[in-house]
């Protein structure tokens, strides 16, 4: 990055911007290189500012909590903007609204604070309102699309939009929103009224299973790959023998076949060659190519 973006930076964003900053700290897998400059935007000025520099030929990322992330060794030579700063929630009757940057555990809270349901099912994802509308995160039968009302977004031509659910394409971990062109600001979430308890029960019961299921205790992403049609990917990788193999500090999880855990040291390339290593594996045995839901960013080889 030049000394002219760099010093356009730290005219815009003061303290909240720093450089050569390890990948390691904003991503829950705990890996990668070096971040040429990670901002923290706070108001929309900001993210047209960051709109425009990208125009102008400097790579931007706008992330949540990492938690779907790969981020390369070699680092990113660009923009992370992370979104924390833009992260109120609001209720006005069945609605709640929501910035981007606000995480799913304290929109959880909110839930149960204000007796509300129907959001239970994305206990226990570590990440932001933004990352789960642009990744459509969710469960096996529930993902997020099936509750977002409206949802207001800046396109890469540099305009607001206000865009209710179905003027937007969704899938299975997928939504229009994905990729560069998109920052999402903030949405409107149905939920229905329901006891505090029933809710707070829910939610505590989602939370337990995942802790019996889930690697937790180490650095991952999540499950690494996506579903194939008519399949679990964790039991292909388990039925393929590959519980507990590891490459350097990369291993999958011997609870959860889908969850790659960092036991330590683990790098970036760790994962991806044992990415490459599973896919080979299952697509030799089974002749599927299972896809990755996490993604990558910057250079792998
Ligand atoms: C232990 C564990 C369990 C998990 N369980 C689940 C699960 O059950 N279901 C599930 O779906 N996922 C799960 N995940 C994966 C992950 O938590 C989700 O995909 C989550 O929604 C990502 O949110 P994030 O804020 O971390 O996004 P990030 O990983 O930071 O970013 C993900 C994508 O969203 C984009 N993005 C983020 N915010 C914005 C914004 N405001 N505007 C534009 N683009 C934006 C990024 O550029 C990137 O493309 C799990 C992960 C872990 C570590």
């Amino acid at each position: 990055m030049n000394d002219s973006v760099k010093k356009m930076l730290v005219d815009a964003f003061g303290k909240r911007v720093v450089f050569d900053a390890s990948a390691k700290d904003f991503t829950t897998f705990k890996t990668g290189g070096l971040l040429s400059a990670v901002v923290f935007p706070s108001k929309k000025e900001e993210i047209e500012f960051l709109f425009e520099l990208e125009k102008k030929g400097t790579d931007v990322k706008f992330i949540g909590c990492g938690s779907n992330l790969l981020i390369s060794d070699c680092g990113f030579d660009g923009v992370i903007a992370v979104t924390e700063k833009i992260s109120g929630i609001s209720l006005s009757e069945n609605f709640i609204s929501g910035y981007c940057g606000a995480k799913i555990s304290f929109l959880m809270g909110f839930c149960i604070k204000h007796s509300l349901g129907g959001l239970e099912f994305l206990s226990g994802i570590p990440g932001t309102l933004g990352g789960a509308l642009v990744n459509n995160a969710g469960i096996k039968e529930t993902s997020i699309s099936d509750i977002v009302y409206i949802i207001q977004y800046m396109d890469k031509s540099g305009h607001w939009t206000v865009a209710n659910k179905p003027e937007i394409s969704w899938d299975y971990r997928y939504s229009q929103l994905k990729g560069k062109a998109f920052f999402v600001l903030s949405c409107f979430l149905r939920a229905e009224k329901k006891s505090k308890e029933e809710v707070k029960k829910k939610i505590s019961a989602i939370l337990k299973q995942r802790k019996e299921k889930q690697p937790l205790e180490y650095p991952s992403a999540g499950s690494v790959f996506k579903n194939p049609p008519g399949f679990f990917a964790g039991k292909l990788i388990e039925e393929a023998g590959l519980k507990g193999f590891r490459i350097g500090g990369a291993m999958v999880s011997e609870k959860h076949a889908n969850f790659i855990i960092n036991t330590g040291n683990a790098s970036s390339s760790d994962v991806w060659n044992l990415i490459r290593y599973i896919q080979k594996k299952v697509n030799s045995r089974y002749n599927i190519l299972l896809k990755p839901e996490i993604e990558l960013i910057g250079r792998f080889t």
